[in-house]
């Protein structure tokens, strides 16, 4: 599959254009950033740590019945995508409270919340992606029924449970992570985007130890070693 032209390069990742109309080339990058890119940094290696990483995930969420963009994996650091129109909606899912919830509402840091919570941000750069709620995402025309943005969480909901217990078996806690979705151009809404470190938090369900982008975020170092780390837990255990 030859790359044509860059339609798009995001913080993350590149998109490029393909011979055929319904596919996309995505090349991750080693680009680090955190803080609506604030704080910007390089580790080389991380984007392929994150393309194996999503390759695996996507396989695996597809398999218990999600519909994904993932086509294939074509090498080091791209994979082959179905074209989709994102919609621009950042859907988190939270099973413990940390990062902004713990900022935005005082929930004490490490708490196991009762149920996964799943809330929505506006994916805009220039207003720093803020939460939402269902009403702003109609009155924006961010979704198009309140139907699309209810099957927006009970999709969110099902990829939980699904990874849940997929790295609860590999000695990881997912703590909570962010999905996109795009629609297809028959109007299927797949989940989109990427699944890695740099999108997910996960700790050491032993020693708490954080393997995620929030050891570039918190300066704490090892960056590469912790996704290599959740790569390696991933596929031991297959
Ligand atoms: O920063 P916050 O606590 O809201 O992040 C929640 C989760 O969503 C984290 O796993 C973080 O990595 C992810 N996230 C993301 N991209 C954003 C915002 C959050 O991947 N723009």
């Amino acid at each position: 599959m030859e790359k044509g032209q860059m339609l798009y390069e995001g913080k993350g990742k590149k998109l490029f254009h393909t011979d055929y109309e319904d596919t996309l080339i995505a090349e991750f990058k080693d680009d680090l950033t955190a803080f609506n890119a604030a704080k910007k940094s390089s580790e080389a290696g991380k984007g392929v740590l994150n393309n194996l990483i999503s390759t695996e995930l996507f396989e695996l969420v597809e398999k218990n019945g999600i519909k994904t963009h993932f086509v294939k994996k074509l090498n080091d650091t791209d994979m082959l995508v179905k074209k989709v129109d994102i919609i621009a909606i950042e859907v988190i899912i939270r099973n413990v409270a940390t990062g902004s919830l713990t900022k935005r509402l005082g929930i004490e840091n490490g708490k196991k919340l009762p149920f996964a919570l799943v809330e929505f941000c506006y994916k805009n750069d220039d207003f720093d992606d803020p939460v939402i709620n269902d009403e702003h995402a109609l009155i924006m025309e961010l979704a198009d029924t309140q139907e699309e943005l209810d099957t927006l969480k009970v999709l969110a909901r099902k990829v939980n449970q699904i990874l849940l217990p997929f790295f609860d078996e590999r000695g990881l806690r997912l703590i909570d992570f962010k999905l996109e979705f795009g629609k297809d151009k028959d109007g299927n809404i797949l989940l989109s985007d990427e699944i890695s470190p740099d999108s997910c938090r996960f700790w050491d369900k032993e020693t708490n130890e954080k393997l995620d982008k929030d050891r570039f975020r918190q300066d704490l170092g090892g960056v590469k070693v912790a996704y290599q780390e959740v790569l390696n837990r991933i596929l031991g255990n297959k």
